[in-house]
């Protein structure tokens, strides 16, 4: 029997929160060792379940599944040096003396941590230390990963997702299982081509389904039909890592030839750079957005109108309880009805045992972060308590203006999060959400009009207003660049 381990180590960070992510944000969502992997349940079924598959259908009986973590936090601030180091030496402790074949290392690729720049890349060769120069190690990154030459020089290959917004877990994971056990068994020999480019563009408008990224993705697409290519990977960096290798870049892994995996690196990087210049959405402030709702009300009975509260985007780390548009819509809690969610778990407990529909007093904000939020005092009458996705959940209303209070950072891009507390998408002027994009794919039956706003927080995608530290320089936009070579 071949064995192979399994490592699935999954959060992607954003440098600029204040709000550290500790072992409870992962057992909030994922957090199983050992053989307990096996037994995860429903919430874990992601790059896991296709590595199973792979075994199972590919490995014909002579592979063994070893697993050893399998980890998933929700973004967020750096992960603790503490929380990092119990997770590396549970994963290193259980590969000493482990006769393994060969592993299999998913991650998200833009993880940041305490005090270090590069944690994945450093675990990485860790392992490799520990399991030899022989080893095969199969790597798999979410496309938004910052790709470092740590990461390259320890892996046999690496491979991404294939589709923003993500829904290839399990393809990639069925994927990296494949090559890794046919790279064990013998039949192939990945050879990979990485090239980095300076470029820092927002990663979560890069669709692949849509212009400018569809072409590239259709090219990827026909770049492996060539029988000597085994994978091609974009990787369009998440902008809200500070580290000193930031950047796109492009792997190309190829079964024996290293030639043909260049060129096709190139090429590729050719592709990104031509599009490098598209537009952004040019997004707004919560004042004038405001001022477009008002405008908008006829839209009602069609449908409403959605904000994207783009400073506050918690996939991308932000801790979901910003008050700028709260307090805007509050200006108008007469006028415009309107539903907004907010992270607050302090205030859904204090809540507990409250009466429904009695009058209520919270204060709201900087709770998390305290450096972009300002607290706001919000009165009045409790319509609802309950759990949510999002954990225990409050909807407070003021006038026309529902505040909805979560337990978990809330993205609010699914029509069903409002209709679950009772709330009408066909009776509100304005809904906002906490979502760059997927939220459009969800609301097109109710969305009539999106605005993007942008306050303050920690997820601008405005590369030029973010704070960066480490980044390398030159980089564009940031910097004049003329060829990415
Ligand atoms: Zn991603």
């Amino acid at each position: 029997m071949y064995r192979l381990a399994l490592i699935e180590l999954h959060q992607e960070t954003n440098s600029f929160s204040t709000v550290p992510t500790e072992l409870k944000n992962f057992e909030s969502l994922a957090l199983h060792y050992d053989e307990d992997v096996h037994t995860g349940g429903d919430k874990h079924k992601l790059q896991v379940d296709g590595f199973r598959k792979a075994i199972k259908k590919i490995g014909k009986g002579k592979v063994e599944f070893v697993p050893i973590i399998a980890a998933w936090s929700h973004s967020g601030g750096k992960i603790t040096a503490e929380v990092f180091e119990h997770f590396k030496s549970h994963i290193l402790s259980r590969l000493e003396g482990n006769n393994l074949d060969g592993i299999y290392f998913s991650v998200h690729g833009a993880m940041g941590v305490e005090d270090m720049h590069d944690p994945e890349g450093d675990l990485l060769e860790e392992i490799r230390a520990i399991v030899g120069n022989k080893m095969p190690i199969g790597v798999s990154c979410d496309l938004h990963a910052n790709i470092t030459a740590k990461l390259v020089d320890n892996a046999t290959f690496i491979n991404a997702y294939r589709t923003n917004p993500h829904r290839d877990h399990n393809k990639i994971g069925f994927k990296s299982g494949e090559m890794l056990i046919r790279t064990v068994f013998g039949e192939i020999n990945p050879v990979m081509a990485f090239q980095k480019m300076p470029l820092l563009k927002g990663g979560g408008f890069n669709i692949d389904f849509i212009a400018p990224m569809r072409k590239i993705f259709k090219a990827m697409k026909r770049m492996e039909r060539d029988p000597r290519v085994l994978s091609v990977s974009n990787f369009m960096v998440h902008i809200w890592i500070d580290a000193p290798e930031v950047g796109w870049s492009c792997v190309v892994v190829t079964d024996n030839e290293p030639k043909l995996a260049n060129e096709l690196c190139n090429d590729l990087c050719n592709l990104n750079w031509s599009v490098k210049d598209y537009p952004h959405p040019a997004p707004i402030t919560a004042i004038k957005a405001i001022e477009i709702v008002k405008k908008n009300r006829w839209i009602r009975p069609f449908g409403t109108v959605i904000i994207s509260d783009l400073s506050d985007l918690v996939a991308a780390g932000a801790p979901g309880e910003n008050t700028h548009i709260l307090k805007a819509l509050m200006a108008e809690s007469n006028k415009l009805k309107a539903y907004i969610p907010l992270c607050d778990a302090d205030n859904v407990r204090q809540l507990d045992g409250a009466n429904l529909n009695s009058e209520v007093r919270v204060e709201v904000g900087a709770k998390l972060d305290k450096v972009y939020n300002e607290q706001l005092t919000f009165k009045g009458i409790l319509l609802y308590l309950d759990e949510s996705r999002y954990g225990k959940t409050a909807v407070i209303v003021k006038d026309k203006l529902y505040l909805i209070l979560t337990s978990l950072p809330c993205p609010a891009f699914k029509p069903s999060f409002f209709t679950k507390l009772g709330l009408s998408l066909w009776k509100a002027d304005v809904v906002v959400v906490k979502n760059l994009f997927p939220f459009r794919l969800f609301f097109w039956l109710y969305n009539r009009k999106t605005i993007y706003v942008e306050t303050k927080g920690v997820t601008n995608i405005d590369v030029f207003q973010l704070d960066y530290k480490h980044i390398p320089r030159p980089i564009y936009p940031l910097d004049k660049i003329e060829n990415w070579n």
